[in-house]
C-alpha cells in the first residue's frame, strides 16, 4: 500500500531511546532530519545518587569519544563515572595473568564504570536540547507497516507516526526484528550472571578485576564510593542457588570464588541474575529499516563490549545518513544503509566469534589446553607490542571507528 500523500512526519523514528537509541538521537542533533526517538519506560526516579545500580557498563574510551562528541560526557561524570586505569585478568587453573595500565598506551585510563541509568538520562536530556529531536517518552511502538515512501508506526495508544526510516534499537527482544521477520542466529551460552554492589576488605585500586573460574568469569568491577560491581556468569543452577543464598554465605562463596583477592567481602546489596544468549540479527538493514545495539547482537558480558559495539553501531549509522543528507540521497534508502551494514557487521562478528572463543578457551579443564591458555596469557604479559595491540582492542580503540569515536569530531559540523 502506497504512503498517503503526505510528508511522514519525522525523516527517522528510532524505537527505544535506552543507550544507544539515545546516543544515535544525539548524533543525529542538530543536522537537518526530523528525528523521533519512542521510549517505552518511564524515567528513572533517582539517577547518579545513594546506592549504585545494579546495571552497569564498562564504558570503553571510544564510546567516552562518541559521548564526548555529541555533548553527553560531561552530564555523565557530573553525575557518577567511575574511572579504571588498570585491568587484571587471570585464571583459576593456572598461573596465567594479565595486567593491563592505561598508562602502557599514554591514556589516563582504560574506560569507566557507569550506572546504565545515568548513560540513558544524561543522553536523553541532551537529545531534548536539540530543536530536530523529539524524545517521546513513555512511549511505546505497538507496529510499524513499511510503504515505498516511508514507514507507519502505530504507537499502543493508537497514535500514527510516519517518517522515511524506522531504526530498531529496542534491545535484545527487538519487536521491531521480529515484525521485519529478521532471523536471529545464535545459542544460550549455558550461563546466567549474577550481578551485585559489594564492598571488600581491601581498596579496589581502581582496577577492573576478572577471574576465569572454570565455571564461568567472575569480574568485579570498580565503582567510585569504593565498592565494586560485580558480574559472575556461571552455570545457571549455580546461579540459582546463589540468588537464593543467605547473605553471609553468599558473601563467603563470592569471597572464595574470587580467591580473596581483595580480602574478605563484607556486604552486598540486592542481587539480580540475567541469562546470556548470543544472538546475531542475519540483516541490519532492510528497505526503510536499520537494526543497531543488542537489536542487532548479543554477547557475553566477558570483556564488557556488548554497548560499546551497539554505541558504535549507532555512531556509524549517524555518520552513514548524515553523509547521505549532505548528497541529498534518501535516508531510508536501502543501498544507503547497507554501507551502515557492511561496516559493523564484520567488526561485531569478529568480537562475538573472539569472546565466544574466550569463553570455551576458559570454560575447559583439559589439561594440554589449560596450560596453553596460560602460557598464552603470560606471552601477552610480556610482549610489549602485542600488549599495548591487546590494551587499545580492550580500550575501543581498534578496527575502523566512525569519524565520532575518533579524536577529531569537527566532521559533523563539516557535514551539515
Ligand atoms: C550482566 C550484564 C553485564 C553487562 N556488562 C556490560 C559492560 O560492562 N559493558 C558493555 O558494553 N555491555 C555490557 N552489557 C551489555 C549491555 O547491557 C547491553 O548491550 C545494552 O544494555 C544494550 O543497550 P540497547 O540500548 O541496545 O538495548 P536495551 O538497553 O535493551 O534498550 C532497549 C530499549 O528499548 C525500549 N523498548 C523496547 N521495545 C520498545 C517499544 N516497542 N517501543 C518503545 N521502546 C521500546 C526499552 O524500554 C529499552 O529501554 C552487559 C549485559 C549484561 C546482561
Amino acid at each position: 500500500m502506497p504512503m498517503p500523500n503526505q510528508s511522514p512526519s519525522y525523516d527517522i523514528i528510532i524505537i527505544g531511546g535506552s543507550m544507544v537509541g539515545s546516543a544515535l538521537a544525539c548524533a543525529l542533533g542538530g543536522s537537518r532530519l526530523r528525528v523521533a526517538v519512542l521510549e517505552a519506560s518511564e524515567p528513572a526516579a533517582v539517577v547518579g545518587r545513594g546506592d549504585y545500580d545494579l546495571r552497569v557498563s564498562a564504558i570503553t574510551r571510544a564510546s567516552q569519544r562518541i559521548f564526548e562528541a555529541v555533548g553527553a560526557w560531561d552530564a555523565m561524570t557530573a553525575l557518577r563515572a567511575s574511572p579504571f586505569r588498570h585491568m587484571h585478568v587471570w585464571d583459576a587453573g593456572g598461573s596465567g595473568v594479565i595486567h593491563f595500565d592505561s598508562a602502557e598506551v599514554g591514556e589516563p585510563t582504560l574506560g569507566h564504570i557507569i550506572e546504565n541509568r545515568v548513560v540513558q538520562e544524561s543522553l536523553l536530556a541532551r537529545a531534548r536540547t536539540f530543536d530536530n529531536v523529539t524524545v517521546l517518552r513513555p512511549s511505546a511502538m505497538d507496529v510499524f507497516t513499511v510503504h515505498s515512501e516511508g514507514v507507519t508506526v502505530r504507537l499502543q495508544d493508537g497514535t500514527e507516526l510516519g517518517a522515511r526510516l524506522l531504526v530498531g534499537a529496542d534491545g535484545a527482544r527487538s519487536s521491531v526484528r521480529a515484525q521485519a521477520g529478521i532471523e536471529v542466529r545464535g545459542w544460550a551460552y549455558d550461563q546466567t550472571a549474577v550481578v551485585a554492589t559489594v564492598r571488600t576488605e581491601r581498596s579496589h585500586q581502581e582496577t577492573a578485576w576478572q577471574r576465569f573460574l572454570p565455571t564461568g568469569p567472575l569480574a568485579f568491577l570498580p565503582l567510585g564510593d569504593g565498592s565494586c560491581s560485580i558480574v559472575w556468569s556461571t552455570a545457571p543452577e549455580q546461579a540459582e542457588m546463589l540468588l537464593g543464598l543467605g547473605e553471609d554465605e553468599f558473601l563467603r562463596r563470592l569471597g572464595e570464588a574470587f580467591d580473596f583477592t581483595l580480602g574478605e567481602v563484607t556486604a552486598t546489596g540486592p542481587r539480580a541474575a540475567f541469562p546470556l544468549r548470543l544472538r546475531h540479527a542475519s540483516h541490519y538493514v532492510q528497505p526503510r529499516l536499520a537494526l543497531i545495539g543488542d537489536a542487532a547482537h548479543t554477547i557475553h558480558p566477558l570483556a564488557g563490549q556488548g554497548v560499546n559495539l551497539g554505541l558504535l553501531d549507532a555512531a556509524t549509522l549517524a555518520e552513514v545518513l548524515l553523509d547521505a543528507v549532505a548528497r541529498g540521497r534518501d535516508v531510508g534508502d536501502v543501498a544507503v544503509l547497507r554501507r551502515y551494514e557492511r561496516w559493523r557487521k564484520g567488526d561485531n562478528l569478529a568480537m562475538m566469534t573472539a569472546m565466544d572463543g574466550f569463553k570455551r578457551l576458559f570454560g575447559t579443564g583439559v589439561t594440554p589446553v589449560r596450560l596453553l591458555r596460560n602460557a598464552g596469557l603470560r606471552l601477552v604479559n610480556g610482549a610489549g607490542p602485542l600488549k599495548r595491540v591487546f590494551i587499545r582492542q580492550a580500550m575501543g580503540l581498534g578496527g575502523d571507528l566512525p569519524r565520532l569515536a575518533r579524536v577529531d569530531a569537527a566532521w559533523k559540523d563539516a557535514v551539515r
